[in-house]
């Protein structure tokens, strides 16, 4: 069937720069760049083009640039050229639209309207280069008090386990599968040097990331994929999957062509075959079943280890999550509309689930109405950008956030939302061989360890700027925020005023 899609991309060549290297035709997964050995010439397939720059980046004489077609439909503001390629795309596939990373809809982004304070006159700012900024977080249940012995420093009250992050931020579930082995390396080893977590995704922990495993967050997911004994003794944190941010209510598929002999050890599945996990939990129907699954992976770990709980972030998040601190989970995790995924129905990820913002400024309000606030840490994720979204979210109520299109991009990632076809030309998302070589271990370890590292030394900044030297006087003190352009109903969801007042 002929299409009737017009290419997305156009890709200039340009001649006097070009030398018929063919780096780019080696280079794209996507099939843009043809060599024509009849004319032995390079000649660009431009329909295939998926704008993720690799050629662009690769081409020693600069000879390429990509350009986005206009697309010069007829003005429609109902009918804008993406609906209409949609309806074109199902009417050729007979499909469900699939698509990769997170929600790209115009949806308001609150961090863009909330603003942080500073110091000025009184009470002033603090030098973070000359004084000590404290930014370690303790993640888990806290006792509403505690006991200390008499004439002794010992403390009475039993603690539930804590876990020590030395910096806000975590690396967000990302399966193996999903992503490359070299990816997990390079999460693994970078949360590792910096302190803080990773987490294995649903599809298991490779035996050789075992080593990692103080630093790894291991998820138990609707298909149990991967899940045994030791890799829920290795792990420092053992999260259930109910829900994630980019298609909530919906269960989780990776195609049979990524199940290399690897992927298939590690997630205990045969080689080859499709790896579903239902959307719901089969024992999990109400909060009481949620409370024997937390109860049964703290029983099968010896109450040594913090069990959180992820759902996306819906209409009714802050009632299921004082559900969720009843039910015992130490850690509650909450993924905005933003989070991102290999693979998602497009329909699902652009229409279903509400802003981070919204769902964590109301979880904090109702944990803490109930008093319960303290019984578990409140992580969020979807679409973090910078240390800036992170400091937000401290103020707005929670204890850490985790990133992973943010990871992604320090890897190479360019948004191209081509996840789903294994095809990712910079080596992340795919099992393929010869393309997972395009992460190396060593350089993905260096480009994450120095995000973390660079945001960590913004967060001082800011932190010092607000006259504050710990993270902690700053989580859940919403005074230090105020809300620019936003109504009166959202800075009453968001718990700030406006600025000015
Ligand atoms: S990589 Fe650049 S120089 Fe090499 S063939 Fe492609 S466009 Fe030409
Ligand atoms: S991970 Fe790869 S395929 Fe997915 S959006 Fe990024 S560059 Fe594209």
């Amino acid at each position: 069937m002929k299409t009737y899609l017009p290419p997305k991309f156009f890709v200039d060549r340009d001649p006097n720069r070009c030398i018929q290297c063919r780096v780019c035709v080696n280079q794209c997964t996507f099939d843009a760049h043809r060599y024509d050995a009849e004319d032995d010439e390079v000649r660009s397939h431009e329909e295939n083009c998926v704008g993720c720059h690799r050629c662009v980046l690769f081409c020693p004489t600069h000879a390429l640039t990509i350009r986005r077609n206009p697309l010069d439909y007829r003005e429609n503001y109902n009918w804008r050229p993406e609906v209409i390629e949609d309806i074109i795309k199902q009417a050729e596939t007979g499909g469900v639209l699939l698509t990769g990373m997170g929600n790209d809809k115009g949806y308001r982004i609150y961090w863009d309207h909330l603003v942080l304070n500073a110091s000025q006159v009184t009470n002033p700012s603090i030098d973070p280069l000359r004084e000590p900024m404290e930014l370690t977080t303790y993640l888990g249940r806290k006792p509403d008090r505690v006991e200390v012995e008499q004439g002794s420093p010992s403390l009475k009250t039993e603690l539930a386990p804590q876990v020590k992050i030395e910096v806000p931020v975590m690396f967000a579930a990302m399966s193996y599968g999903a992503v490359s082995i070299n990816v997990h390396e390079s999460l693994a080893r970078a949360a590792a040097e910096a302190g803080t977590l990773w987490n294995t995704g649903e599809g298991g922990l490779h035996p050789k990331l075992y080593k990692y495993g103080d630093n790894t967050i291991v998820q138990v997911a609707s298909g149990r994929f991967g899940v045994h004994p030791e890799y829920l003794d290795v792990a420092r944190v053992i999260e259930i999957k109910i829900g994630q941010g980019a298609k909530p209510g919906i269960g989780g598929h990776l195609p049979g062509e990524k199940v290399s002999a690897e992927v298939s050890m590690t997630r205990m599945i045969p080689k080859g075959t499709d790896a579903l996990s239902p959307a719901p939990q089969h024992d999990i129907y109400s909060i009481e079943d949620l409370a024997q699954l937390v109860y049964a992976l703290k029983e099968a770990t010896n109450y040594t280890k913090p069990v959180a709980v992820k759902i996306a972030a819906v209409h009714n998040s802050a009632a299921i999550a004082s559900g969720m601190v009843r039910a015992g989970a130490d850690i509650i995790v909450l993924d905005g509309l933003r989070g991102a995924t290999g693979a998602a129905p497009k329909i699902i990820r652009d229409n279903v689930g509400i802003p981070i913002e919204m769902a964590l400024a109301s979880v904090d309000t109702r944990l803490r109405q109930e008093g319960i606030r303290s019984q578990a840490s409140v992580v969020i994720s979807g679409g973090i950008r910078n240390s800036g979204d992170v400091a937000k979210a401290i103020a707005l109520g929670a204890d850490a956030v985790y990133i992973g299109t943010a990871a992604l991009v320090a890897l190479g990632c360019t948004l191209c939302q081509q996840c789903h076809t294994g095809k990712c030309a910079w080596g992340i998302c795919t099992t393929d061989l010869a393309l997972t070589k395009r992460v190396n271990p060593d350089i993905g370890t260096r480009r994450l360890a120095n995000l973390l590292r660079g945001w960590s030394l913004e967060l001082k900044d800011i932190l010092g700027g607000m006259g504050i030297n710990a993270l902690e006087s700053l989580r859940g003190n919403r005074l230090h925020l105020r809300g620019v352009g936003l109504t009166d109903t959202e800075l009453e969801i968001l718990g700030v005023e406006m600025a000015g007042n």
